[in-house]
């Protein structure tokens, strides 16, 4: 039996029959995959606890005829706040099907990895508000896939100063001089366009190290939730709850 050692995080379990259960992992070593855990749902299952969402760790797999099998799970995060507060699990939730939806088997998920664990752990810290870690994980999601605006240059001159119309529909930035003020541009705050700009440019590490205003927060869930809409092509059920949830 083939079996290798994988770093991941579960974003989804699916009870399978009685006792079992089919994992989505996404892993450093092969991107997205999918695993099935044989007596994963049993009391006394080494995987009881490995195979929940939101379980970081290694895992071991084996490579079958069409899918994984796994046959260990060594879990160093479990994420506890996250599925213990509505508010939370439904970030989360949403969070790991947006990277379920960008990840593909194969694809190196090290960044992507990398993203959802930082995200989480300043979930559980608590530093930073639920509104405000959307943001940075949503752009920074569909930053790591090449799908951004770009938010560093005048898209009509070229310039690189004073940047403060936007387009919505066309997600494009223009300069102050080049933008006019219609019913389609969106002028942006300084603190907005700078939120934005390091969202796409800072390493993962240091994403979640600002604070914003309401406005400017407000801004942000605009454009990049235009952004959202755009790029992902079906719906999310995780989102759908999410949505609900705020509406309340
Ligand atoms: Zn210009």
């Amino acid at each position: 039996m083939n079996q290798t050692e994988v770093r991941g995080m579960v974003l989804s379990a699916m009870p399978i029959g009685e006792y079992d259960k089919r994992l989505v992992l996404l892993t450093r070593e092969k991107g997205k995959i999918s695993a099935f855990a044989r007596g994963a749902r049993r009391q006394n299952s080494p995987f009881l606890a490995g195979s929940r969402p939101f379980s970081f760790g290694t895992f071991t797999v084996f490579e079958g005829r069409d899918s994984y099998g796994l046959t260990g799970a060594n879990i160093s995060e479990f994420f506890p706040k996250l599925t213990g507060d509505i508010a939370m699990t439904s970030y989360g939730f949403y969070f790991l099907e947006l990277a379920d939806y960008f990840s593909r088997e194969g694809v190196d998920g090290k960044d992507m990895l990398n993203l959802l664990y930082l995200t989480f752990r300043t979930m559980e810290k608590e530093t930073l508000s639920l509104p405000l870690i959307r943001c940075i994980y949503e752009l920074k999601t569909m930053t790591l896939q090449g799908m951004y605006p770009d938010f560093f240059i005048c898209r009509h001159c070229g310039g690189k100063a004073d940047l403060v119309w936007y387009d919505p529909s066309r997600m494009e930035i223009f300069c102050d001089s080049c933008g006019t003020q219609s019913q389609q541009l969106v002028k942006l705050k300084d603190s907005t366009l700078y939120a934005l700009q390091y969202i796409v440019s800072s390493p993962i590490g240091k994403l979640f190290s600002f604070q914003v205003t309401p406005e400017v927060l407000s801004q942000m869930e605009q454009i990049i939730g235009q952004l959202i809409k755009r790029y992902v092509e079906k719906p999310l059920r995780a989102l759908e709850m999410l949505e609900m949830l705020a509406a309340e």
